[in-house]
């Protein structure tokens, strides 16, 4: 089965020209200049596709994700179905989402459990990370051995005591478990022991609306935390990502870190770069919707992520995706902020949230490219199958209309969740086509995919160690 897109701007985070891409079942096998001999030998007897006036990209890598997540007496409210669905319609064609160990657990358990999950009902391809909440003799050994399946990222977590949280020399054990592997340990950073008695004391106080949530994670705590968690690992010898960064001062210490030559990285999210702690204090209870951890921020931190994401200090946008219903879910949380379940609906609007960005001259094209599909693609061992256009890598590939107008809303979204938190939010440009490993996904804005489509993809190392 051959495919020709035909006439398109190709961009890869290297740059952007007008090219055919020639698709053969699962694989590009080539770039060729419009009209050339390659292009036409190629074009008989193969499918074409006009990609004139479009961008042609490759399929984004969303490296953070937690569908039919349990949280608090309930689960994140996306399967791996709908979720990885939603995903496809906005120009995702893989996610890693978080297997998780519980405490007393081992790690196989865990991984077992997110592999029932996810089997045979995935559209797109997929990958795990895996969550340590128990670092132990016996979980220490196991990291090395899921290291060799293809799961060769861990996240620990400085915050949620009693549930995921780990001590600094948790952490420092399972960061040098991780140097000795080639694995990469990811950080929740922001210092929950501290965070826990300000919401006890704003509890006793009578504060229990949503924006006390945010009030009760005050910014310097993420900092603190950001850089507690990178001396740890320069005392290990082992690279840290820091995921789902919010503050600038957590970015000054992620940036100061790799001007000394440390294996520093961190992502940020599209709901740091847009939203703000005003969202989370909107009248009533509606703030809830906005409840996520770190929590949105003062609005003057976005312009310092969108610097960082120039100059590579923040390499990576993912969306922490972990939606929950405003009825019934959110809800829990009535009355006690602290119930509310923590995350925000996302995966299926970070490719055009992020071109945002390019409109407003924030980001290049390459560099949108290279946020969103080619550094996730790197950092988590995917690359060169993913995350580039170029000859032998899946043809996981998105035709964008730049010019398109959009306005997201939750009557129109594709994720299984009752709100928008960008309702009404107008937008320039939109996916209209997308192929996972050469077969058509979204056509035209329709989904013409399949559940079990998707496959695990077992993955290499980080490839900024080598
Ligand atoms: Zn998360």
């Amino acid at each position: 089965m051959r495919t020709l897109i035909a006439g398109g701007t190709v961009v890869n985070a290297t740059g952007a020209q007008v090219a055919d891409v020639l698709v053969e079942d699962e694989r590009v096998v080539a770039l060729a200049a419009p009209g050339s001999g390659p292009a036409a030998a190629f074009a008989e007897g193969a499918e074409r596709v006009d990609a004139a006036g479009r961008l042609v990209v490759p399929g984004a890598v969303d490296v953070h994700t937690h569908m039919e997540m349990p949280f608090g007496g309930t689960r994140s409210a996306d399967t791996f179905e709908t979720g990885t669905r939603a995903a496809a319609w906005g120009g995702t064609t893989t996610v890693v989402d978080f297997a998780i160990q519980r405490k007393g657990e081992a790690l196989r358990q865990g991984l077992d459990a997110w592999h029932a999950k996810a089997e045979g009902n995935c559209s797109i391809d997929y990958g795990f990370h895996m969550i340590v909440s128990d670092v132990n003799d016996q979980s220490c050994k196991e990291m090395d051995v899921l290291v060799g399946e293809g799961v060769s990222s861990f996240k620990l977590f400085m915050a949620y005591p009693g549930v995921f949280y780990s001590t600094d020399g948790d952490i420092l054990r399972a960061m040098q478990q991780a140097r000795a592997s080639g694995a990469t340990v990811m950080m929740h950073a922001e210092n929950g022991i501290a965070i826990d008695v300000l919401v006890s004391q704003a509890l006793s106080r009578g504060e229990t609306d949503p924006r006390f949530h945010g009030l009760t994670r005050p910014d310097l705590l993420e900092a603190e935390a950001t850089r507690r968690a990178i001396a740890l690992a320069k005392v290990a010898g082992a690279p840290v990502y820091i995921v789902h960064l919010s503050t600038t001062g957590a970015l000054q210490a992620v940036a100061e870190a790799r001007s000394e030559g440390q294996n520093a990285f961190a992502e940020t999210c599209p709901q740091y770069l847009f939203l703000s702690a005003a969202d989370l204090a909107r009248e009533g209870f509606e703030g809830a919707k906005y409840v996520c951890s770190p929590p949105l921020r003062a609005p003057e931190h976005q312009a310092h992520l969108w610097r960082g994401l120039r100059t590579d200090d923040l390499s990576v946008v993912s969306t922490d995706h972990c939606p929950f219903c405003f009825k019934e879910q959110k809800e829990l949380g009535l009355g006690d902020f602290s119930k509310i379940p923590n995350g925000i609906p996302g995966v299926e609007h970070r490719v055009d949230l992020t071109y945002q960005g390019v409109v407003a001259g924030e980001l290049g094209l390459p560099r949108w490219v290279e946020v969103n599909a080619t550094t996730p693609a790197r950092m988590f061992g995917l690359y060169p199958k993913k995350g580039v256009l170029a000859p032998g890598s899946d043809a996981d590939i998105v035709i964008y209309n730049p010019a398109a107008s959009q306005t997201i809303s939750a009557a129109t979204h594709h994720m299984d969740v009752d709100y928008s938190a960008y309702e009404g939010k107008a937008i320039t440009g939109r996916v209209e086509t997308v192929f996972s490993r050469g077969r058509v996904v979204i056509d035209g804005g329709r989904y013409v995919g399949q559940k079990g489509h998707g496959r695990f993809l077992p993955r290499k190392t980080n490839d900024y160690l080598k």
